[in-house]
């Protein structure tokens, strides 16, 4: 659109390919040469590969390039997904998990040698626990998913351990989908729990559900409306009362961090993703790190090795004769917790107040700058992301879909969209604490924009995006039948 004096319309290598061009000539030897076929049988060699596009050294280099350009990255702008964070993070962090040092160790290296690894486990455990007021953490699981299945793992646990296993779990309506998947592949059945009118749990509605039967409550604080359960206490109590256990959801602590205290609500278990509160980049399915703190009672079952300290000595503790056994190989993803030490070292007690404080004021500017163009389903202070759907578009037929292809057009990432479930045409905008006022106002200002469009032009808005390389895809087909092959 602007900048289209910017935009080359990319084609594919193959199309590009010129007859006889080529990215590297090496000048002919100049003294005798053995053929080839002196090495290699001669029905093994072919002298061309039939449909290789021929390109010489900067073609291919501009290709790539340009496909590098047409993408979408933290450093370009940002990422306002919710229940997701997708902040920038610091730099230094990445120099730090590159440190030779670190780099080079070898999984299987001797305790003795590896004292430096293992205390930094040690710590970032031991400052984990403080923060977050819990017993003890594995470090073990890969990612969030992987600690709520560790986690509901260490309930199972406990409670066969007690004599009775239970059957349920109970899982609010508002829950990220990974919860009730960890709760099935650990053999139970989830029962959905209603939210209140207020977006929190339905405590009539859980004091009418929660029997001895049920093995633990899994709930998201802040929950996926981006409300703190302010009920916390009580639900926990109920909870308790029948010897369930309480599981938090804590992939988003971003909003809660140095300020509240974990440990004092009763939860049982709680799990956090490293790869978006402490400073590793979220998302494309990499590495990710997801500890699971836990209260007293689970400790004989945390997954082995623990780690250990014996005076200043630190080692592997692997005769637990309750545990679950190994869920991850090695140290876990020894990288990314390297990345959250520097972090949280980095922040201190104040920085890491700071964070949340940020978090909360940023999502909170947002919904006061937009509620008056998109229509607010839970009007209510929020923590780190507030929710708004396409009710008031509906009387031109725009939907959230719309709304969040047109953003690409103002230069900026969707926002969440259709989660949490609850609510019809969810907008789901998370800001996170790293983003400037600037930034925010570029933001807030494209949507107030698209809002007046959908008003009084709402093609433009239902047609876009108009500035890239393909337009609408279809969602289910691009995805299901992805056509990866030129022909
Ligand atoms: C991201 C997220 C998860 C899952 O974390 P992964 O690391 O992607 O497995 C679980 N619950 C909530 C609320 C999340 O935002």
């Amino acid at each position: 659109m602007k900048n289209s004096a910017l935009y080359i319309k990319e084609p594919l290598l193959f199309e590009k390919h010129k007859e006889g061009r080529e990215g590297l000539k090496i000048i002919d030897c100049e003294v005798p040469e053995k053929p080839i076929s002196d090495y290699i049988d001669n029905k093994l060699l072919r002298d061309k590969i039939n449909g290789m596009p021929e390109l010489s050294e900067v073609d291919i280099v501009r290709h790539f390039y340009r496909l590098s350009i047409m993408n979408y990255n933290i450093e370009k702008g940002m990422y306002p997904l919710g229940s997701c964070t997708m902040k920038y993070n610091p730099k230094i962090n990445e120099q730090i998990a590159l440190m030779p040092d670190f780099l080079f160790t070898h999984p299987y290296q001797p305790e003795s040698t590896v004292q430096g690894n293992l205390k930094l486990l040690y710590t970032i455990k031991d400052s984990l626990c403080k923060i977050f007021n819990m017993d003890d953490f594995t470090l073990q699981p890969a990612a969030g998913a992987h600690g709520e299945l560790t986690g509901i793992m260490l309930i199972r646990a406990y409670l066969e351990d007690k004599g009775n296993p239970r059957k349920t779990i109970l899982i609010p309506d508002s829950a990220h989908g990974t919860n009730p998947a960890s709760a099935t592949l650990c053999g139970y059945k989830v029962k959905e729990i209603k939210s209140a009118s207020d977006g929190c749990i339905d405590l009539a509605n859980l004091e009418s559900i929660m029997n001895e039967d049920v093995a633990a409550l899994m709930l998201t604080n802040p929950n996926t409306l981006g409300l703190f359960e302010k009920n916390i206490i009580k639900v926990s109590e109920i909870v308790h009362s029948k010897g369930g256990q309480i599981y938090c959801d804590g992939a988003n602590m971003n909003a809660l961090i140095g300020i509240a205290n974990i440990g004092l609500m009763g939860i049982d278990v709680l799990h956090l993703n490293l790869h978006k509160t402490f400073s590793t980049p979220h998302g494309g399915g990499g590495p990710g790190s997801g500890p699971v703190g836990i209260k007293k009672h689970l400790i004989p079952y945390l997954p082995v090795p623990t780690i250990e300290k014996d005076g200043n000595y630190y080692y592997f503790n692997y005769s637990k004769d309750k545990s679950i056994g190994k869920i991850k190989a090695f140290y876990g993803n020894f990288a990314i917790i390297i990345r959250a030490l520097a972090y949280i070292l980095a922040m201190g007690s104040k920085g890491l107040k700071n964070i949340a404080i940020n978090a909360v004021a940023n999502a909170n500017y947002i919904k006061s700058k937009l509620k008056d163009y998109y229509y607010l389903p839970y009007d209510l202070p929020v923590m780190h992301e507030v929710i708004f759907s396409d009710k008031y578009q509906h009387k031109t037929n725009v939907t959230t879909l719309d709304i969040a292809k047109r953003l690409i057009d103002y230069g900026l990432h969707p926002s969440t969209i259709y989660f949490p479930l609850i609510v019809s045409g969810a907008i789901m905008i998370e800001p996170t604490e790293t983003e400037s006022i600037e930034e925010l106002d570029r933001f807030i200002n494209a949507m107030i924009s698209i809002a007046e469009e959908a008003k009084n032009n709402p093609d433009i808005v239902k047609s876009a995006p108009h500035t890239t390389p393909v337009g609408r895809l279809n969602e289910t087909e691009a995805a299901r039948k992805p056509i990866l092959r030129w022909t």
